[in-house]
């Protein structure tokens, strides 16, 4: 008899918000928060009387207590040296990170009644080791045993059902969110999912679409009123949210007003904002998306005729003229049914489900054969090791879908050597201190012989979840040797 319910958690750990589903009586749902929403703002802070907020507690008090909030974490994971100054102490990302799962675990339990103790989370296909390594790590620092790392497109992809066609599939996911804006292009075929391009800005988000409102506001007070108020810090802060609110009306009302009293001594600040004002306005940050795209498409090697499917995430996806401008180019009706801030959640709910054996509906309403749904993405960088003489050996290429493994052999270079230390590089240059290092390599005790004698086969291997792991061997002996990837010291916890 299957269980109604799911024990294992999908969590889309966003940049601005972060989402939770589950499998229900087979399809996904997404849990609403201890606050009656169904996002929660990434955002966490201490209280002027020193507690912990995360969600919208803390998004609320950016304004009064900036030096006490954090928001858009996600872009430092994995950053080994980054620290995140906060009620006197300093928190590692994954360290941030961890708190917004833990409110995301603790709300959930509350929903669902039951301990939750299993998760899948996802991140940007473009995510290197460190930052899924260090997701993973966050997961677990929130009491969560991460099942897999998964990528968001993928996720988006399986929302929709996208998962176990006979024939071929391409699709295209477009994802503007607050911050970011990405493309990746997946391949479905048989239930195996390979990414075959992933193409973005990571500054470039609706975040920029608030902001020319904004200017627009700020220039057109300045002339009527001859004030400036973009050094007043507290006027700042209303018009920004009043900018975001007018952007989200925009998208269903073709006119939007702004009123802000007491803007500025006794002045008040009221205008309109037409529909086509504000798409003329923001014309070139659609544009930058329609060119990204482009490139995608062209580092897959396809034109839009030969995508089957296009997927619309992120929230900025509302935007109307967004919606528009994507269709046209790729001169397809974009699949826009499941609330775009929620479609990755709901991707995770299923590979969750698929993961923990669970009963999902297929639009057949048939049991999913989930042994049959392998997650294949490849690689986005090289992957190399450090040599004598600051060279790069190239052990795995670039696009190479994972999980996948491959093996070079290097010798010593000075006699009697016994170790043998060299870095993990994640890059195309053949530099290695071009390259970005993973970690450190520290291969023990060879035994005493000539330099250029030793034989050691340095096996790399990525798993599923993108998370690289490495072993070596003596060919001389076929010992295997202990191996150490020493992650930056910053990857603890
Ligand atoms: P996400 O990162 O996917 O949660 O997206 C957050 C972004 O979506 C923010 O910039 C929001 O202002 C924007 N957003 C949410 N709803 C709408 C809407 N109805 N119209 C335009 N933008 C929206």
């Amino acid at each position: 008899m299957a269980q109604v319910r799911s024990k294992v958690l999908g969590i889309d750990l966003g940049t601005t918000n972060s989402c939770t589903a589950i499998i229900e009586l087979g399809e996904p749902k997404v849990i609403t928060n201890s606050e009656g929403k169904r996002l929660t703002p990434s955002v966490v802070g201490f209280s002027k009387k020193n507690e912990l907020l995360v969600g919208e507690l803390a998004k609320r008090q950016i304004v009064s207590n900036p030096e006490n909030s954090v928001q858009s974490i996600k872009r430092y994971m994995g950053k080994p040296d980054y620290r995140v100054p906060l009620n006197n102490e300093h928190y590692t990302p994954h360290g941030i990170s961890a708190m917004i799962l833990q409110k995301l675990k603790v709300d959930a339990e509350k929903y669902l009644g039951d301990a939750v103790g299993k998760a899948v989370i996802t991140v940007p296909a473009y995510f290197n080791d460190s930052q899924r390594f260090a997701t993973k790590k966050a997961g677990e620092m929130a009491g969560l045993d991460v099942l897999r790392v998964i990528n968001e497109p993928t996720a988006a992809a399986l929302a929709y059902g996208l998962r176990d066609g006979v024939q071929d599939q391409k699709i295209l996911v477009y994802d503007l969110g607050g911050g970011t804006f990405d493309v990746s292009i997946l391949k479905i075929k048989h239930g195996v999912f390979e990414v075959l391009a992933t193409c973005g800005d990571t500054e470039l988000g609706g975040d920029d679409f608030d902001r020319k409102i904004v200017d627009y506001l700020l220039s057109e007070f300045k002339e009527a009123e001859g004030t400036d108020l973009s050094e007043n810090v507290e006027a700042m802060q209303r018009i920004k949210e009043a900018a975001e609110r007018c952007k989200v009306d925009l998208s269903s009302l073709m006119t939007a007003n702004v009123d802000l009293p007491y803007i500025s001594e006794n002045k008040r600040l009221d205008m309109e904002v037409s529909r086509e004002q504000f798409e003329a306005m923001t014309e070139d940050l659609v544009n930058k998306t329609i060119s990204i795209m482009e490139k995608s498409l062209k580092d897959a090697g396809l034109s839009p005729q030969d995508i089957d499917e296009v997927i619309l995430v992120g929230g900025s996806t509302r935007i109307p003229a967004v919606a528009k401008r994507v269709e046209d180019f790729m001169e397809k009706s974009p699949l826009q049914s499941i609330n775009p801030d929620e479609v990755v959640a709901m991707g995770a709910a299923v590979q969750a489900g698929i993961l923990g054996n669970e009963y999902l509906k297929s639009s057949g309403n048939q049991q999913v054969d989930s042994g049959n749904l392998v997650l294949l993405d490849v690689t986005s960088l090289t992957l190399g090791f450090e040599t004598v003489g600051d060279t790069t050996a190239f052990i795995i290429p670039r696009n190479t879908t994972i999980p996948t493994r491959n093996s070079k052999v290097f010798t010593t270079h000075y006699d009697n050597q016994e170790v043998v230390r060299g870095k993990i590089l994640q890059g195309e240059e053949q530099e290695a201190s071009k390259n970005v290092a993973l970690g450190t390599i520290i291969l023990e005790n060879i035994p005493p012989s000539l330099k250029g004698v030793p034989r050691i086969e340095v096996t790399f291997d990525i798993d599923a979840n993108g998370i690289i792991n490495a072993t070596a061997r003596d060919l001389a002996t076929g010992n295997m040797r202990s191996v150490t990837i020493e992650r930056p010291a910053g990857l603890n916890d």
